[in-house]
């Protein structure tokens, strides 16, 4: 049994925060507000694993009014969603995402990226790929005011 499942997020940027994507922090003078470590890749991430899961969203699991998450690493999310999916059956066959800044330039960082993913999801590296997009200097992402992302899992089970 083949399941797909898609993720996006957004979060706004501001100056002399710690920008932290895939798990790897980029050095940057902006970085996301968000009650846990805004890491918007990872967040898109765990969206699509419990999308493909039908099993709701990350603001179900993991509320931003809790106190527990203030800070998290989203790591944890990934995980908590990887080990749920698990529990009834899926296993991640694959990812395929979009990271969209203005800036930095992150094609420096994606092997990094790709690596903690890999980790992360208990997969090959060969089957993460991470796609680094401006936002051809218009709109929120064009005039550096957020970081996006965008994320595709594939869930299969026996
Ligand atoms: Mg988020």
């Amino acid at each position: 049994m083949l399941r797909v499942g898609l993720g996006h997020d957004v979060h706004r940027l501001e100056p002399g925060r710690p920008l932290v994507v895939g798990g790897v922090a980029v050095p940057h003078d902006k970085g996301p507000v968000a009650h846990s470590d805004g890491d918007v890749l990872l967040h898109a991430i765990t969206d699509a694993i419990l999308g493909a899961a039908a099993l709701g969203d990350i603001g179900t699991w993991f509320p931003d009014t809790d106190a527990e998450w203030q800070g998290a690493d989203s790591s944890h999310f990934v995980t908590k969603a990887r080990e749920a999916a698990a529990e009834r059956g899926w296993s991640v066959q694959n990812l395929d995402c979009t990271v969209h800044a203005q800036r930095p330039k992150l094609k420096e960082h994606v092997p990094t990226i790709r690596t903690r993913l890999a980790e992360l999801l208990e997969i090959d590296v060969a089957a993460v790929n991470v796609k680094a997009k401006t936002g051809e200097k218009v709109g929120p992402i064009g005039r550096e005011e957020a970081i996006g992302a965008d994320a595709v899992v594939l869930l299969t089970s026996d």
